[in-house]
């Protein structure tokens, strides 16, 4: 196939939905988690959970950039419009995510504070030059598909020597947060999150490739399925991993053969490690503190670290109370079981992250209507496969 409209036929969806069906065993459960909010959106928009058999299963995962940024994080991030008169750069999902004292970026801009939309890093870049006697910083967020522009972007400043430029780094990593989730007590312990395969990034992979999730169908016996996010590949990928949990398989299998290979992007890979470093844990929404999961930015770009450079300190901040992002996050909850979803909580007054994004769980649920996975959800799992 060679055009997006192909990955969206309805022929060929029908088609991968009967195969799934035929090859799902009715007495067994597949709990498949699909680790990218980019599929949850997939899911909801083409409604690929009433096409499945009563069997399957998806869960959606932690893999939205916006839905696990602690409300810590952008406490932080507003503190430098409003109290260091900096001007923060910021990719527009980020405008709206709740902060701390009924806060927002875009209600930090209302009371005055210069908080500017972007669509790149280089915009960032960009404004600083226009400013030379203001501070600015790009708030960076994001997976390893983002982590490149921003270190190219902390290299050109070095180039250009631009002194009133720094990023507030909070680039998280996808290998991390998986271990997380299948450590975690619902998943080890307790039982209560039967995980038999996910569904593996589809961008992120184009930059680490598929050899990270090795790991996980080794130690874990997990299979994993790298898919796209046209609803054909979601579908297929379902189907791929039907059949390795079937066979008693866990491997890593790539459904999205035309953007990701095994060793992924090579020069995106060295140009992030040139710039960024391990941190030795970082607070993600739902999950808690994630011990090496995100990138700090390296001694010898220090000078772009708007952390040092403003001596900001990260406070663990607990989410309302009547949001369940967290537990959705982990997996262990469905939107609809929050009391708030669809009422107190939509995405024109977002209560939680998982609302803002429109990878977000809350917010793909919201948008496209389709509640038949909620019951899905709410059904005892039965046997858990391999
Ligand atoms: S519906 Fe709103 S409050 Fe409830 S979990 Fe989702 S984002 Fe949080």
């Amino acid at each position: 196939m060679r055009y997006i409209d192909e990955f969206r036929d309805g022929t060929l969806a029908r088609n991968l939905a009967a195969s799934i069906t035929a090859e799902a065993d009715p007495a067994r459960s597949y709990n498949l988690m699909e680790f990218c909010g980019g599929h949850t959106h997939a899911i909801s928009r083409y409604g690929i959970g009433d096409l499945l058999p009563p069997p399957v299963r998806m869960i959606h995962g932690p893999g939205c950039p916006v839905c696990v940024l602690p409300i810590g994080r952008i406490d932080l991030a507003i503190q430098l419009p409003l109290e260091q008169h900096a001007i923060l750069c910021t990719y527009g999902d980020c405008l709206r995510v709740p902060a701390s004292n009924n806060l927002s970026l875009l209600k930090a801009k209302a009371r005055g504070g210069d908080v500017r939309m972007i669509y790149s890093p280089a915009d960032a870049l960009k404004i600083a030059q226009a400013n030379p006697d203001r501070e600015v910083v790009f708030f960076a967020i994001g997976f390893e598909t983002t982590t490149p522009p921003t270190a190219l972007v902390i290299k050109e400043a070095a180039r250009l020597n631009l002194a009133n430029f720094s990023v507030l780094c909070n680039h998280v990593l996808t290998p991390a947060a998986i271990t997380n989730i299948l450590e975690s007590p619902e998943v080890r312990q307790l039982g209560t999150l039967p995980l038999d395969g996910f569904i593996g990034p589809a961008h992120v992979s184009t930059i680490i490739g598929s050899q990270p999730y090795e790991f996980f169908a080794e130690e874990y016996r997990k299979p994993v399925v790298i898919a796209g996010f046209e609803p054909l590949d979601v579908m297929q990928a379902i189907l791929m991993l039907v059949r390795q949990i079937n066979e008693g398989r866990a491997e890593v299998e790539n459904e999205f053969t035309r953007a990701v290979t095994r060793e992924g992007n090579l020069k995106a890979q060295a140009l992030v490690s040139e710039v960024f470093e391990l941190r030795r844990t970082f607070e993600w929404r739902g999950l808690g503190q994630v011990p090496y999961s995100a990138l700090r930015i390296r001694e010898a770009f220090a000078e772009f670290d708007a952390e040092r450079r403003f001596k900001l300190e990260t406070r663990t901040v607990p989410d309302n109370k009547a949001c369940e992002c967290g537990a959705i996050l982990r997996g262990v909850k469905h939107p609809r079981d929050c009391k708030v979803f669809g009422t107190v909580c939509t995405p024109d007054n977002p209560i939680g992250s998982c609302m803002v994004s429109s990878e977000g769980a809350c917010a793909a649920h919201y948008s496209y209507g389709r509640f038949k996975d909620a019951a899905i959800v709410s059904r005892p799992a039965a046997t858990t496969a391999a």
